[in-house]
């Protein structure tokens, strides 16, 4: 299979899934995914994404906890029309997720 994005083969890795979003955020290891080693993006397969959203819907005992250092970003929002910059290469927890039914 090749990146939805940029078309570049994508390989099998194992990653970390953060969501901030959830209360506490929680970080999820180890997670099967097919990776674009050009652009980052990252594919999660159908069961893959029921086993994310179980663990963040149950929040069960975890296997261990740490803490997050917190940041307000202080500049300014850029003006429409800047290019985008691709998070996920960056190494941060901002992910997008695409199911695959195969
Ligand atoms: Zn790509």
């Amino acid at each position: 299979m090749n990146c939805p994005r940029c078309g570049r083969p994508l390989v099998q890795r194992r990653v970390s899934v953060c969501m901030c979003d959830t209360s506490p955020a929680i970080k999820i290891e180890g997670v099967p995914a097919l990776v674009c080693e050009n652009c980052g993006e990252r594919v999660y397969k159908a069961d893959a994404m029921e086993r994310i959203e179980d663990i963040r819907d149950s929040m069960g005992a975890p296997d261990r906890v740490e803490s997050m250092l917190v940041y307000r970003f202080e500049l300014p929002i850029p003006p429409v029309g800047q290019p985008l910059i691709n998070l996920a290469t960056a190494g941060t927890s901002v992910l997008r997720y695409t199911a695959l039914t195969s």
